[in-house]
């Protein structure tokens, strides 16, 4: 069987090397008579720097972390993710153009887990794959451009996109994406932005988790169980 990459290529292409003194200069300038410009050149250990801005972002102040910008290239993500992923509105975005940008021969898709596993069906999505690109490439042949070739492409068409984020968003956006409640794919492509970024800031996997770590209860409909759910806590406190 022709072996696939179906999952999410994620790279973490810039971020601030000060990220940490920059949130934690944000976070004592609202409480400090000094100049924002002595505390960020200041000493203070990595300790105390995480210390507040633990209780500062905790208490909501979430300006704080609005002035850290990540960009992260992505590929290999179907058309499904990325419209999915779009809906985030505080995000930028720069995604490969199906009007502008050709394909030539059979064009690159993913195929969900669920239908990759069964040999049988994923031989049909296969075939079906094929012929939508030989539908695709007749009408590109008869002079119909790409902007409308592209009509017939299907939502697993793979795409490429750069992105970027403030640290508050990329919060929400795994708070919201790595929850098992989201679409496997998206929260395998959120994961990927976030463990690239906790390589880097190991301080930030405490905060870049599902909401249900950060909130401590689940608020969904369908809980997976991984926390109690909302009406489960208002029960036991008797409310
Ligand atoms: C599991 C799951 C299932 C989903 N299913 C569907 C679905 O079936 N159909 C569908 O259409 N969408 C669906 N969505 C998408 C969802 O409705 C949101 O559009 C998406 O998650 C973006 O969330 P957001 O608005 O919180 O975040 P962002 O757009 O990233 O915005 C971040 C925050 O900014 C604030 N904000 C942004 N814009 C505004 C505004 N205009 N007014 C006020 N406050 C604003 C809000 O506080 C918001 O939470 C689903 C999402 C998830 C996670």
């Amino acid at each position: 069987m022709e072996e696939r990459n179906n999952k999410p290529v994620v790279n973490l292409i810039s971020k601030p090397d000060n990220m940490l003194k920059t949130i934690y200069t944000a976070c004592r300038t609202c409480y400090s008579a000094d100049y924002p410009i002595n505390i960020y050149q200041s000493t203070d250990d990595e300790e105390k720097m995480l210390k507040l801005i633990k209780r500062v972002v905790g208490s909501g102040h979430y300006s704080t972390i609005e002035h850290i910008q990540v960009s992260f290239a992505v590929s290999n993500v179907s058309r499904a993710c990325t419209h999915q992923l779009v809906r985030h509105r505080h995000m930028s975005f720069s995604q490969k153009s199906q009007r502008y940008v050709k394909e030539k021969g059979q064009f690159d898709y993913i195929i969900p887990p669920t239908i990759d596993k069964n040999p049988e069906l994923r031989e049909k999505f296969i075939n079906f794959m094929g012929q939508i690109s030989e539908q695709y490439q007749e009408f590109v042949e008869a002079g119909i451009p790409a902007e409308d070739a592209r009509f017939v492409m299907p939502n697993a068409a793979a795409s490429s996109l750069v992105t970027s984020l403030n640290l508050r968003e990329l919060i929400h956006l795994a708070n919201l994406r790595l929850c098992t409640r989201a679409q496997y794919e998206i929260r395998c492509l959120v994961k990927g932005m976030c463990d690239a970024l906790i390589a880097e800031e190991p301080w930030l996997k405490d905060y870049l988790v599902p909401k249900c770590e950060k909130l401590g209860f689940c608020d969904e409909d369908k809980s997976c169980g991984r926390k109690i759910t909302k009406d489960e806590l208002f029960e036991k406190a008797g409310l």
